[in-house]
């Protein structure tokens, strides 16, 4: 699988919400593993 937000990027977790791979990068960045399209509030 890849990253959602780096497709050139492998995967090494996926988004606690929604499932999506998530790269070493991303899953560092946000806490909890949350991919864009779950960070962001639906509203
Ligand atoms: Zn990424
Ligand atoms: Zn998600």
């Amino acid at each position: 699988m890849k990253c959602f937000n780096h497709v050139d990027r492998e995967a090494v977790a996926t988004c606690q919400s929604c499932g999506k791979g998530l790269c070493r990068e991303c899953a560092s960045k946000y806490r909890p593993c949350l991919c864009v399209m779950s960070m962001t509030p639906k509203q």
